[in-house]
């Protein structure tokens, strides 16, 4: 299946009949991400107490979406006004300071612990979302745990580490519930030490591909390394996160929105190549492009990726 990923703020009745429209099957949520995205996400969790922001995602649903949420979610599930009186749940940074900025010590037992039931509250206060989670860890490149313990393992081990045990929580309420690995940055090689328990499965982010070329002339070893993540976690569930429509990215993360023109080329040769290596679902962040983005501009085109331009899918 394909998913876009928007921010919530963007979510309208056109975005959802937008979706159709491109045969996309799944409405991706995602609260904006950075050093503040606890903050984003505790909003979206308030704006969806109200009757009116719950219709929208009722209305999705009428229309057959799925809904899941992409949430760089770690700053939120430990909170960070827990610092003043517990310095150690915190993450040592790479100066050797302990840092409430990003992740937290897993090693810390009593933050794990906390950490693992702030998961579980939050998976079932996310409105209409499937048994298939997205809770990502911090979004940075240097925000592992560098204290003693934790620095034994790599920052992907020290990851997998962390979902295992998250999905291992996420189950104990809801035994079908699966959680993913986001294969990203400082986390994008596969974990050498640790091993993905019952429910994990791949979701591949190449935040650092080039833009402008098909992602199968990226260099040699980052497809090895992309095989390397097919064969270690498996090919069933496999999501590949792109940014295609990622309008926040290309508006440098900035409002207003700049004019998005998609290569519509590159992206059905994307898919194919993704596909051609066993990906089940491919999916793009979409964010940037919601009634502010309209107002501007000619409205988004999908055919790049709509199931209808697409023989291979259907
Ligand atoms: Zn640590």
């Amino acid at each position: 299946m394909k998913k876009l990923l928007i921010h919530p703020e963007e979510l309208t009745k056109k975005w959802v009949d937008r979706m159709v429209e491109n045969d996309i099957g799944i409405l991706g949520i995602h609260p904006v991400g950075g050093r503040q995205a606890y903050l984003h996400l505790a909003n979206m969790l308030e704006e969806q107490k109200k009757p009116e922001v719950r219709a929208l995602y009722d209305y999705a649903a009428e229309k057959g979406l799925k809904i899941e949420y992409g949430i760089h979610a770690a700053g939120y599930l430990l909170p960070r006004a827990l610092f003043a009186e517990h310095p150690e749940y915190f993450r040592v940074d790479e100066n050797g300071e302990r840092n409430p900025d990003l992740n937290f010590c897993f090693s810390n037992e009593e933050a794990m612990e906390l950490f693992l039931e702030n998961t579980a509250k939050l998976a079932k206060q996310l409105y209409g979302s499937s048994k298939r989670y997205f809770l990502w860890l911090d979004d940075a490149k240097d925000a592992h745990c560098h204290c003693p313990e934790c620095r034994k393992l790599s920052p992907s081990d020290q990851q997998m580490t962390v979902l295992n045990a998250m999905v291992r929580r996420l189950r104990k309420d809801d035994p079908e519930a699966s959680l993913a690995y986001l294969a990203y940055v400082t986390a994008i090689t596969p974990p050498e030490t640790v091993k993905p328990e019952e429910g994990i499965f791949l979701e591949y982010a190449p935040y650092e591909r080039k833009m402008d070329r098909p992602v199968s002339e990226m260099p040699e070893s980052e497809i090895e390394n992309l095989k390397d993540l097919l064969t270690f976690f498996g090919k069933e569930n496999s999501v590949v996160l792109e940014y295609w429509y990622d309008n926040s990215l290309f508006s440098g993360y900035k409002k207003p929105p700049k004019v998005l023109v998609p290569n519509n080329d590159n992206v059905r040769a994307d898919l194919d190549f993704y596909r051609t290596l066993g990906f089940e679902d491919l999916s793009s962040f979409a964010c940037y492009l919601g009634d502010d983005y309209d107002a501007l501009y000619d409205e988004i085109d999908l055919t790049g990726i709509a199931e209808k331009n697409d023989p291979l899918e259907g």
